[in-house]
């Protein structure tokens, strides 16, 4: 028997070989072929062929166990060749050592005439791996009935078994998804190139079966254009192997038409390559989750009144420009810091919701201003900011801004109100020099200011001047810090006088900065700064715990003013950020002060800003007997309503309108309008019950028209500038009341 003519015959049946392959050897099996392809010459030649080119092992076993045939595929399975194999004393070497005695069982079992049926035993192939086989066996007997001839015919399912192994490790960790979260099941076919798709995953779309076949497009057509390279690129990574599994969110077309987000989680399984030939997995509806972290990430990041990009925004793109600015020379930029003019009063005077609807109203308008790429986003109040990116020169950001005054020039139409608005624009060009997003700000912000200065809706660019005035600013904040610490400041008093009698009634207490370098320095210079930065806040508590025990101390030693109250100036930080109703708690405790003879001042535009908490505080203060008074009246916007909300005791008329008195008093016509100011602040007073304090009586006869209107209290350099403790005290000492009238001190 030839092995080598049985595998040619056996080839050219199959039509494998070429039709002149079988002259090169002679034999029966070649001449068979060459004239009768279909019927073999002889029949044993034909079985050893089949044998050895049949995929399953076949193996033939003496009773002892040696071994007498072993066909190619058990060669090829064992990495023995058959003279190898034959030449052991038993088949055993071939076998797991775990499993020897189970087989061995199985063969003495056979051997005594028993069949088992099928059975499953591991091979450890000369290589050392493991190939796992599937055995049917069965025996040849002779006449006797004795068992002479073991046959095993196996079937190497190893592949087979790493591939279910591999599709039950993913279908196990699937199968929970599933069935939890109600997910669709996809499986593609690599090598048809068929998908298949659960039901619910077609429901998932909206789709039924027809919508959807099995062909892998009907997949990714669905898929939105903006996702498919993504999508695409996650897929090809994973059956690459470049990555452990696919997940990926994109969005589909639901049936409706809408674009719906879905989860995809997919695993590929591979031959003993590596090679995918199958990728399965599920899909899950993501769209309800995408659209709470959508608006999660709107709201983090986006105005909720205009929809425009809100602060943390604007810093991100702004620090993005500075970035791109430090890298490329040729990158040019600019910031816009706008403000709406006289906001405060359509917002006081038509209400919040006409002031919201004019701001909605002006984001639109200024979208309009500017090209996508450029970010426009809305500070808080009526600032805005606007980003404009890749400028060809500085001059396209004048044009921004000459286009939005253009575009406000039209009124808006809120309702049953036609309103007119115009905006103050500060223009910083963007440049690498900038150390950070605030700075940038800062000097756009300073700009605007100017704007607002020279006159309003205008604009101005931020240069070298204002550079410095804001350096000075820098310089100041970081003075201020270092003047608590070193105990620069000191309080100045201004008597505060009846102008019925002449008598002292108290005095303001007004801080004072002696600057090492600078000498004094204005409140009017650094209070703003101090607000700004908070330093307020314990200068402000500092300034009533010595104002009030200076007073104490004055009580002590001048009889005469043992009736005589202090006025104290309170910022809207005091009451945002800091304890007042402590701090007045504390002062009056520590000077002995009974509560009655204080006296807090608050501006109206902090009545006005403040919340009703701190309405809340001056209500509990005034309960405890402390006075409550609204500085600077008549330059804020407030309304009666507002007035109200408060608890308050007295106005005190802003020094620009006693000052109009004077200057008036000659130019006839206008003097009914001016001092009408006056006259209508001191009824409207005293129609609600409230006391009056006239500031800044520079003249007598700015005193004689105040007494003629019957207004009780006034301050001012007629009686006395503010003067430091010291100062006072020699004024005092020289004896009490204040003469009336003729009396310049200083
Ligand atoms: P204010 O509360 O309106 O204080 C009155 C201001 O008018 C004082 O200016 C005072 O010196 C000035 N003044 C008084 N009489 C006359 C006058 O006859 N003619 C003129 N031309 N001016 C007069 P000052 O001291 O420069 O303070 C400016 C502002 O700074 C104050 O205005 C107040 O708002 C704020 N301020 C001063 N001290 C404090 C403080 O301790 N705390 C707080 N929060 N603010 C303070
Ligand atoms: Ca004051
Ligand atoms: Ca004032």
């Amino acid at each position: 028997m030839s092995k080598k003519q049985g595998m040619s015959y056996i080839a050219s049946t199959y039509g494998v070989g070429s039709p002149g392959r079988g002259n090169a050897r002679g034999g029966d099996g070649i001449h068979a072929c060459d004239t009768a392809p279909t019927a073999p010459a002889d029949p044993a030649d034909l079985n050893s062929a089949i044998i050895d080119t049949t995929a399953s092992l076949i193996i033939v076993l003496d009773p002892r166990g040696r071994i007498v045939s072993f066909n190619k595929a058990c060669e090829r399975a064992s990495g023995y060749t058959f003279a190898e194999a034959a030449a052991r004393a038993n088949y055993e070497f071939l076998l797991d050592a775990t499993e020897v005695e189970k087989v061995r069982t199985a063969f003495n079992r056979i051997n005594a005439g028993e069949f088992p049926s099928a059975h499953e035993n591991d091979w450890i192939a000369r290589d050392g791996t493991r190939r796992h086989i599937v055995w049917s066996t069965s025996a040849v007997v002779d006449e006797r009935g004795e068992v002479r001839l073991i046959v095993g015919c196996g079937n190497d399912i190893t592949e087979r078994r790493q591939i279910e192994l591999k599709l039950r490790e993913s279908e196990e960790r699937y199968a929970l998804a599933v069935r939890g979260a109600n997910d669709g099941i996809w499986d593609w076919d690599l090598r048809a190139d068929t998908l298949h798709t659960s039901d619910r995953w077609k429901a998932m779309l909206g789709a039924n079966d027809e919508e959807i076949g099995t062909v892998p497009d009907d997949w990714f057509s669905r898929i939105h254009p903006e996702d498919l390279p993504r999508f695409r690129a996650a897929l090809d990574q994973h059956i690459e192997g470049k990555s452990p599994h696919v997940e990926i969110e994109h969005r589909m077309r639901h049936r409706s038409g809408l674009w719906r987000w879905y989860l995809v989680r997919g695993l590929a399984i591979r031959d003993a390559a590596g090679k995918a030939y199958r990728v399965a997995g599920s899909l899950t509806d993501v769209n309800d989750r995408k659209a709470v972290e959508d608006q999660l990430v709107r709201e983090a990041l986006y105005d909720s009144l205009t929809g425009l990009g809100n602060r943390v925004l604007i810093q991100n793109r702004l620090q993005h420009a500075l970035a791109r600015a430090r890298r490329n020379e040729d990158f040019k930029f600019a910031v816009l810091f706008l403000d709406l003019d006289r906001f405060k009063i359509i917002n006081d005077g038509l209400g919040h919701l006409v002031g919201d609807q004019l701001l909605v109203e002006l984001s639109k308008r200024l979208r309009t201003c500017v090209r996508p790429a450029d970010t426009v986003a809305r500070l808080g109040g009526d600032e805005f900011i606007i980003l404009l990116e890749d400028l060809r020169e500085e001059g396209d950001a004048v044009r921004v801004a000459e286009r939005v005054h253009e575009l406000l020039k039209t009124p808006f139409a809120l309702g049953e109100n036609e309103i007119f608005s115009s905006a103050s624009i500060g223009i910083a060009p963007g440049s690498p020099r900038y150390r950070n997003v605030q700075d940038l700000l800062r000097d756009a912000d300073a700009a605007m200011y100017r704007a607002k200065a020279l006159g309003k809706s205008r604009h101005e660019i931020f240069d070298e001047a204002l550079h410095e005035k804001a350096m000075e600013t820098l310089q100041l904040e970081t003075d201020l810090r270092h003047a608590v610490e070193r105990g620069e400041f000191f309080p100045a008093f201004q008597p505060i006088v009846s102008l019925i009698d002449g008598s002292l009634q108290g005095f303001e207490a007004l801080v004072r900065w002696r600057h090492p370098d600078r000498g004094m320095v204005s409140p009017a210079t650094f209070i703003p700064v101090m607000e700004e930065t908070g330093l307020i806040v314990p200068l402000g508590a500092w300034m009533l715990r010595v104002s009030c025990l200076t007073l104490a101390r004055w009580r002590q030693r001048f009889p005469a003013l043992a009736h005589v109250g202090i006025s104290i100036n309170v910022s809207g930080k005091q009451f945002a950020r800091g304890d007042l109703a402590g701090d007045v708690a504390a002062a009056l405790a520590e000077s002995g002060l009974p509560p009655d003879c204080l006296t807090l001042e608050i501006t109206e535009s902090v009545m006005m800003s403040n919340s009703e908490q701190a309405a809340q505080t001056l209500r509990r203060l005034r309960e405890h007997g402390v006075s409550i008074h609204v500085d600077d009246f008549g330059v804020g916007y407030s309304s009666l309503a507002q007035l109200h909300r408060f608890p308050i005791d007295a106005l005190k008329i802003d020094r620009a309108f006693v000052s109009r008195i004077a200057k008036t008093i000659d130019a006839k016509d206008e003097v009914a309008r001016d001092s009408s100011l006056v006259r209508t602040i001191i009824s409207l007073a005293r129609n609600l019950g409230l006391g009056v304090t006239a500031e800044g009586i520079e003249t007598a006869e700015q005193l004689e028209y105040l007494r003629q209107l019957r207004c009780e209290l006034g301050q001012g350099y007629l009686f006395s500038k503010p003067l430091a403790e010291k100062e006072m005290e020699a004024l005092l000492a020289g004896g009490l009341p204040w003469g009336m009238a003729s009396r310049k001190a200083g």
